[in-house]
């Protein structure tokens, strides 16, 4: 048994995933470690934030620095000296989007590298095997992601070769050690998002990503359209929900029934100078943060608001010194680590809808 339902409050689930890597509770929110690593942030800095688990991006990992530089080092995790549980993402989907596909059929997905411009044809077979040296603990499957706003007949199509690319995955997929689960499709579309699931369900994954979400589609159609995956998931599989990860949004996930998580929200917004607090988010690098002297986040109970005041870290990023990135990263993810691990006490006692409530009063819902 790869996965574990702990309590149940309403829809919502606490449970506990098992990996080569050991167990991780969830709700589960993972960073995103595009290539083997959360920017600006140590592995030893992530466990700190309370995080349990990686995602990186096969695709990007085999641009650089190559799969056979990844497997002499011993494996993902000897390569990122990252000690718990990786997922792995084809990678396909960000490239598609980017603008880099050359043509896609029933057979693969052709693009140009980002890196070099080669071309490169990534198969179900061949981003199995790819995943499979790398080494993660759950491998997401490739699967076709039609763009917002795309038409039913082009929707149609992304759905039957979503199954039939994951029905090769699978066919391929040999590791015991690792775990393979499929990404579900059919855009906001309610008869092709349940087929798609229905689909995949029939051919029996240990988890299932909820795919092709959160692209630029109106809210209340994506919301309907994870509700319709998540009421077609066995209740003993982990829900993934891919890519969707503002503080707003995993609750509203959550209490709807979803597992896990992935986002570059919290670190990426903190690149960007964005602080989140639970009374909201403020902007680091504005004038008035140079006389601040308080916490970055006056309710945070992390090391970097422990340590140092808004002015210190305004001062940093007015004087080009980077550091001022791993401390609002630091702190901005261990506010989501927070907020999960909150969930998750909250849904143990059957409390889960005060705890949400609570936190929505507080403000850092409008995040
Ligand atoms: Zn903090």
């Amino acid at each position: 048994m790869t996965f574990q339902v702990d309590s149940v409050d309403g829809r919502a689930r606490a449970g506990t995933l098992s990996t080569a890597h050991g167990e991780v509770p969830t709700p589960l929110f993972m960073p995103v470690a595009t290539a083997g690593s959360v920017r600006t942030l140590s592995p030893e800095e992530l466990s700190e934030t309370g995080t349990r688990a990686l995602i990186a991006n096969s695709y990007s990992l085999l641009v650089r620095p190559g799969v056979e530089a990844v497997e002499e080092a011993g494996g993902i995790h000897a390569f990122t000296r990252w000690r718990g549980p990786i997922f792995t993402d084809s990678g396909g989907f960000q490239m598609v989007r980017k603008g880099f596909l050359v043509r896609k059929d029933d057979r693969s997905v052709v693009f140009r590298d980002h890196v070099r411009g080669d071309v490169r044809e990534l198969t179900p077979e061949n981003v199995v095997e790819l995943e499979a040296r790398l080494g993660a603990d759950v491998a997401m499957v490739l699967d076709d992601c039609p763009p917002a706003g795309a038409d039913r007949e082009a929707v149609e199509d992304a759905t039957r070769r979503t199954a039939l690319w994951a029905e090769r995955c699978l066919q391929a997929h040999t590791r015991d050690d690792q775990q393979l689960w499929a990404i579900t499709q059919g855009g906001v579309i309610d008869d092709l998002r349940a087929a798609s699931t229905r689909d995949l369900v029939a051919m029996g994954f240990e988890g299932y990503g909820i795919g092709g979400l959160s692209i630029g589609e109106p809210v209340e159609d994506m919301w309907r359209a994870i509700d319709g995956s998540v009421d077609l998931i066995p209740s003993d599989r982990p829900r993934y929900l891919m890519g969707v990860g503002s503080p707003r949004e995993v609750m509203d996930a959550v209490e709807r029934g979803v597992d896990v998580f992935d986002s570059a929200f919290p670190t990426r917004n903190a690149r960007h100078g964005t602080v989140m607090t639970r009374e909201g988010r403020f902007d680091i690098t504005r004038g008035r943060m140079a006389g601040d002297r308080g916490p970055l986040d006056p309710r945070c109970d992390c090391r970097i608001c422990g340590e140092v005041d808004r002015a210190y870290v305004h001062h940093l990023w007015r004087s080009n010194d980077t550091r001022w990135m791993n401390l609002v990263s630091f702190h901005n993810l261990h506010l989501m680590q927070s907020l999960v691990a909150g969930a998750r006490a909250a849904i143990a006692v059957g409390a889960f809808a005060g705890f949400k409530e609570g936190w929505e009063r507080a403000g850092t819902s409008s995040q």
